[in-house]
C-alpha cells in the first residue's frame, strides 16, 4: 500500500533528504585520485552525525557501512574499501540517513579526475533519465509512466537498463510501496497520489543490462564488465506535481558548475 505523507511529514522528509543532498555535497570535493572509498565513508559517517541524523544504510538489512561506493562496473551496493580510486574512474556514491524518523536515499556518480568522452556521455544520459522519469510523476500517471519514459531514453543511446534492482517509496522505511522500475510500459502499474514520496534511481550500463552479484552478497556488478552509472533523487507528488526533495546543488556548489536541472521541479 502507498502510504501518502502529510504537508508537514513532506517538510520533515526534504530535512532528511538535505542531509544526504549536503553529505554528497561534501564528499564531491574529496573524490579524487589516492583517496579510498572507505575513507570517503568514515568523513559521510561523522558528517551525518554533526547534523543530528543517523546513517541510514548502516546496519539495514547488515549492511556494513554508511555509504553504498561502487567505482566502474559496479552497478549499485559495493562496500567501502581501502583500494584507492585513480584517475579515469567513476564512483556512484549512494547514501542513506535517518533524521526525525524518516529516510533520505539519494545517489550521484561522480567522475575521478579526467575520465573518457564515453564515459562522460553515460553519467550525462544518466542523470538525464532521472528527470526524464521524475517529470512523470504526476497524479493520473502510473508507475509504468516512469519507467518507460527511463527506459526509452537511456535504451536510445544503447544503453543497458538493470531489471533486478528498482527505486521505491520512501518513508519511515527505507524500502515503501510502490517498487519503481526503471523500465515498464505506458498506463501500467499502480497509480500515483498526491502526498506519495519516491526514491527515482536509474541504475544505466553501458553496454549489457545483466549483471552478477560477489559472493560478499552485497556488490552488483555489469556482467561484462562495462561501466555503469546510479543517480537517485526523493521526489514528492505535492499539488499533484513532482517536487524534489533532495538536491545536487551541494555538489555542484563544490565543484563550481552551473545547472538549473532542477529549477522545473520547484513550487
Ligand atoms: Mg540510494
Ligand atoms: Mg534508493
Amino acid at each position: 500500500m502507498i502510504i501518502a505523507k502529510t504537508t508537514e511529514e513532506i517538510e520533515l522528509m526534504r530535512e532528511s533528504a538535505l542531509v544526504v543532498s549536503k553529505t554528497l555535497g561534501m564528499l564531491a570535493s574529496e573524490v579524487k585520485p589516492g583517496v579510498t572509498t572507505l575513507y570517503l565513508d568514515k568523513l559521510a559517517e561523522e558528517f551525518i552525525r554533526e547534523q543530528d541524523a543517523i546513517p541510514g544504510f548502516l546496519g539495514l538489512y547488515d549492511f556494513p557501512n554508511t555509504l553504498c561506493m561502487s567505482p566502474n562496473a559496479q552497478v549499485v551496493h559495493g562496500i567501502p574499501n581501502n583500494t584507492p580510486l585513480v584517475e579515469g574512474d567513476i564512483i556512484s556514491i549512494d547514501c542513506g540517513a535517518i533524521k526525525n524518523d524518516f529516510y533520505g536515499d539519494h545517489a550521484y556518480t561522480f567522475p575521478v579526475g579526467e575520465v573518457t568522452p564515453e564515459v562522460t556521455k553515460l553519467l550525462t544520459v544518466t542523470k538525464e533519465s532521472l528527470y526524464v522519469g521524475i517529470r512523470e510523476l504526476k497524479v493520473g500517471n502510473r508507475v509504468g509512466d516512469v519507467g518507460h519514459a527511463i527506459q526509452q531514453y537511456t535504451e536510445s543511446f544503447g544503453y543497458g537498463v538493470v531489471r533486478e534492482l528498482v527505486g521505491h517509496g520512501l518513508g519511515r522505511k527505507m524500502h515503501e510501496d510502490p517498487e519503481m522500475p526503471n523500465y515498464g510500459r505506458r498506463g501500467r502499474g499502480k497509480k500515483f497520489i498526491e502526498g506519495m514520496v519516491v526514491a527515482i534511481e536509474p541504475m544505466i550500463n553501458m553496454g549489457t543490462k545483466n549483471i552478477k552479484q560477489l559472493r560478499d552478497g552485497w556488490t552488483i556488478l555489469t556482467r561484462d564488465g562495462k561501466p555503469s552509472a546510479h543517480f537517485e533523487h526523493d521526489v514528492a507528488i505535492v499539488n499533484g506535481k513532482p517536487e524534489l526533495l533532495s538536491t545536487f546543488q551541494y555538489i555542484y556548489d563544490a565543484l563550481g558548475i552551473e545547472s538549473d536541472e532542477e529549477a522545473e521541479f520547484r513550487q
